[in-house]
Formats: C-alpha cells, sequence, structure tokens
C-alpha cells in the first residue's frame, strides 16, 4: 500500500467512568483497525485524569474487555494519572509564552459577565468564556485562581493561524470552527485541581507519537481546540477520523445513563461483530480472530490513504 511507509501510530484512549459498552467498543475496534489496516502500532491510555468521575477498576477492567474482543495494545497502556508532571511542564511553558492565565470564575460569574452584556442564555450550550481574568482586562483582581485557561485568541494571533481553524477528517471531510467564538478560552488545569482533558489528550498524543486519532464522532468538535493546543505546544497535529456514534432509546449518544450496558464478556464474538456491523464491515466468519483478519481487509479497502499529516 503507498501509504505505509510512515509510520503510524494509533490510540484507543478511554476514561475509565465505566467499563466498556456498544458505543465504545466501536471506536476502540475502528482505532484497531486502522492501525492494523496501515500496518501501524496500537496503543491503549487510560485516560484517568478526571479522578472524582473514575471508577476504581474500571482501568483494570477495560483492558480485560479489550483483550478478550482480540484487541491488545502494541505497547504496555499509559495511565494518565501517573502524567501530571507531563501536564505540569505543559502547562508552565504555556504561561511562560503569555498563552495561559489563571481564573477566578465561576460558572455563576461567567453567566453573570454573559447577561450583563445582554447575551441569553441558550439552554445546554455551555458559554465560552467571557475573558473577565484575561491579563489585559486586569486579571485575577485579587480574587484567588481557581482554574487556569488557554488565551487562545493569543495564541491564534501569534502563531498566525487561521480564522476559523479549519482541519480535515477522513469520514467527515473539511471542518472548520472559530475556536474563539465557539469554544473561547478553555480550561487546561479545573478548579478542582484536576487537569484538563483537552490538555491531557494533547500532551500524551504528542509524547506517544500518535499520527491517526481515530475516535467516536462526539469528540469531533474538540479537535480544533486540541490542533490551537498541538500548535501553542509545538506539536505534531495527527490525522484524525472520527467513527459514528451508537445511539440510545432516547437517539442520544449511547451512555450509561441512557441504557448502555457494560460489554458482556461471556460473547466477545457478539459484542465485536455488532461493532462491525456499526462500521459496516462485513458480517462475522468463524471466530474473533478470523473475523478481526477479514475486517482488517474491508478496512484497508475502505479508508485508503488518509492525507499526510499537516
Ligand atoms: N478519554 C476520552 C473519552 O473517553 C477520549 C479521548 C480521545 O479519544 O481523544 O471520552
Amino acid at each position: 500500500m503507498g501509504h505505509v511507509g510512515a509510520v503510524y501510530r494509533g490510540r484507543f484512549a478511554p476514561s475509565p467512568t465505566g467499563l466498556l459498552h456498544a458505543g465504545s467498543l466501536v471506536a476502540a475496534l475502528a482505532s484497531w483497525l486502522d492501525a492494523r489496516a496501515h500496518g501501524g502500532t496500537w496503543l491503549v491510555r487510560i485516560e484517568d485524569v478526571d479522578r472524582p468521575r473514575c471508577v476504581p477498576g474500571a482501568g483494570e477492567g477495560i483492558l480485560a474487555q479489550l483483550a478478550t474482543c482480540g484487541l491488545t495494545p502494541d505497547e504496555p497502556p499509559w495511565w494518565q494519572s501517573q502524567r501530571g508532571d507531563a501536564y505540569a511542564a505543559a502547562l508552565q511553558r504555556l504561561v511562560d509564552a503569555g498563552w495561559a492565565y489563571p481564573c477566578a470564575c465561576t460558572r455563576q460569574d461567567i453567566e453573570a459577565a454573559w447577561t450583563a452584556r445582554g447575551v441569553p442564555r441558550t439552554r445546554h450550550v455551555e458559554r465560552p468564556y467571557p475573558g473577565t481574568c484575561r491579563p489585559e482586562a486586569g486579571g485575577l483582581r485579587g480574587r484567588p485562581a481557581r482554574a487556569w485557561r488557554l488565551h487562545v485568541g493569543r495564541v491564534i494571533a501569534d502563531l498566525g493561524l487561521p480564522v476559523p481553524l479549519v482541519w480535515h477528517d477522513r469520514r467527515l471531510g473539511p471542518q472548520a470552527q472559530d475556536v474563539e467564538t465557539a469554544v473561547g478560552d478553555f480550561v487546561l488545569k479545573r478548579a478542582d485541581g484536576w487537569w484538563a482533558y483537552q490538555l491531557a489528550v494533547v500532551v500524551d498524543d504528542g509524547a506517544q507519537g500518535i499520527t491517526d486519532i481515530v475516535r467516536g464522532e462526539d469528540l469531533a468538535d474538540n479537535t480544533p481546540r486540541q490542533i490551537v493546543l498541538q500548535r501553542a505546544l509545538g506539536l505534531p497535529t495527527p490525522r484524525y477520523l472520527h467513527t459514528p456514534l451508537v445511539r440510545g432509546d432516547d437517539g442520544e449518544k449511547l451512555s450509561k445513563g441512557n441504557g448502555a450496558r457494560p460489554l458482556a464478556l461471556d460473547d466477545p464474538l457478539a459484542a465485536v461483530a455488532a461493532a462491525a456491523v456499526v462500521l459496516d464491515l462485513p458480517p462475522t466468519e468463524g471466530d474473533v480472530a478470523s473475523s478481526l483478519r477479514r475486517w482488517i481487509t474491508a478496512w484497508r479497502a475502505r479508508w485508503v490513504d488518509p492525507a499526510p499529516p499537516h
């Protein structure tokens, strides 16, 4: 295959807030297949940064579920809970560049700032940060720092990034987002002291040399934020492929909240076959191993030649 030759490193990065369910297995299977179809390396990273939401034992449980489904990583899994020093170093680098600042605002403060500007609240839509604690707006003004935020506008201006930020998804096609108006200065370190997903994922994808991110479509709108952070930290931007979601009874993304049950380990073939259906792969034949082999071939024919990383 023409595109093999360059290094391919992919990963599946579950948050251990519970065991894998039918939806999360789709992303796992897709990232595994994509790595195999490109002759690449496949990694698993347990994203246990959001400690309050992590379930004890879920990380180990997920690794066991993956192994039962024939999806074993090529290198020992990373655990984000052990990566605090790397996240701290990255934050320091952003602070030194003038691209991150401490923030004292509570959710109510953010709400009040928008209301004061006469911007009505849209239900279920999180407001972008209004910039109250930006250094040029007066900083903390004596209030205690709670979170650390990325100064998105400054990064974009200093690095000359395009507005809107455009990126390519191998399945969804060309995408664009004005990060500053859509999400604003997002959090790097949370008010409760834990590292934010955006920072941890970008630092680790960089440290692990990830060239290809294959994950669920619900994460697609995080991509522009992550690209801005990659640029700020001098990291390359991987290729992206966001996979179809499994919907729950309520039509929303399948989650524990709408009836997702942990995958049963007693019938792994049924579980991977159901995930393969979502990915439009041919029906199962034989056991898990022979089905996986067959799907690799089908996958190769489908997602050939991803555009080179930019
Ligand atoms: N840990 C994130 C999640 O489970 C996914 C991270 C990623 O694939 O970028 O939702």
